[in-house]
């Protein structure tokens, strides 16, 4: 069995509410122990660069309510190239790492399978870390919880101004591959409508929809809308509707990159806190090129090459049935 030393984290991609409990829960279990543990500063970008600081127990003090990450991340085009990853196993190898948890999405797992099949003596444990909850293997993934929730809150308020005016309103929220974020709050605020990238809307249905809502004493109406839905993104789906009710007041609203800021919710600590705790024991239990998930409320092992495979992935055929149920 392939026994470890010294772990380097990292947090990669888009960044997500809850990188920072399980950053902590990373330092912590190793340090507990008997590993030593690297932090790598901005992803893939760190390892190039050779950007990376020892890490005690107190560099992670303090960071539990914080959203963001305190290693910082970015999207690194050279690590996609032999070169870069060659400089990336050397620097390593130079710290003396045998081990790595890369914090990220799939683009971050898809780095982290290259780079452990090209240089397997670096164990390699991911854990799934985006607001698009959109990885096979783990039921939530860290950060779509408090994204959801910041939708929510968001919603919530433009619903207010929306009744008090009987407005029609659009609003553009995160998902260009999907709908994950877009069908939970969808449900959550009682929207008349969701278009998600993964169910092509025709928009003479949403038309008559809406159309049924007014006649059918709605006061307001809320349409959610994926950034990666087919119709063309949110000013066009506007624009059609207004042509056809003209009647309606309606609005567009794009609720943007506040969607990924926050404190995480307790949900994304105890998620983060878990994930990253068990991360560190695969690897010591000499696991590699897997991805530690949620699934039955029990923390288990997927591969990376499975967690990858986005044909499996589906959104939940109940919740979308539902919604047409529920919103009439
Ligand atoms: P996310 O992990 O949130 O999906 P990205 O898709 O931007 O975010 O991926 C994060 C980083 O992972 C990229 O900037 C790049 O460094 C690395 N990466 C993505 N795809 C590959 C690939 N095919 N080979 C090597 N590295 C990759």
């Amino acid at each position: 069995m392939h026994k470890i030393s010294k772990i380097a984290v990292l947090t990669s991609g888009g960044d997500a509410p809850g990188m920072n409990p399980c950053i902590r829960a990373v330092v912590r279990t190793a340090l507990y122990n008997g590993l030593e543990v690297v932090g790598v500063r901005q992803g893939y970008k760190g390892l190039i660069d050779n950007d990376m600081y020892d890490m005690q127990s107190r560099s992670v003090s303090n960071i539990l309510n914080l959203g963001g990450t305190i290693l910082k991340t970015a999207r690194c085009l050279p690590f996609k190239e032999d070169e870069g990853m060659a400089l990336a196993y050397k620097n390593l190898k130079e710290h003396g790492v045998d081990a790595m948890v890369v914090i990220g999405g799939d683009g971050t797992f898809t780095g982290a399978l290259r780079f452990s099949r090209k240089y397997p003596d670096i164990a390699v444990i991911g854990v799934p870390g985006t607001i698009d909850n959109d990885l096979c293997g783990s039921t939530y993934t860290l950060g779509f919880d408090t994204a959801t929730n910041t939708v929510i809150e968001a919603i919530d308020k433009i619903r207010d101004t929306a009744d008090a005016h009987d407005r029609l309103f659009f609003i553009e929220v995160m998902g260009r591959d999907s709908g994950a974020i877009a069908l939970r709050a969808g449900i959550s605020c009682g929207a008349e409508a969701i278009l998600l990238p993964e169910k092509q809307t025709a928009l003479e249905d949403l038309i008559k929809n809406l159309k049924d809502g007014k006649s059918n004493k709605k006061s307001s109406s809320i349409v959610i809308v994926a950034e990666g839905d087919k119709n063309g993104g949110v000013y066009d789906v506007a624009k059609a509707v207004q042509k056809e009710i003209s009647d309606y007041d309606i609005k567009v609203t794009i609720l943007g990159h506040l969607q990924r800021g926050g404190s995480p919710s307790s949900f994304d600590r105890i998620l983060g806190s878990r994930l990253g705790f068990a991360a560190v024991n695969a690897l010591i239990a000499g696991e590699t090129q897997k991805m530690v998930g949620l699934q039955a409320n029990h923390i288990l092992l997927t591969s990376l090459e499975e967690a990858l495979n986005q044909h499996e992935f589906k959104l939940e055929a109940d919740l979308l049935q539902m919604v047409d149920v529920l919103s009439i």
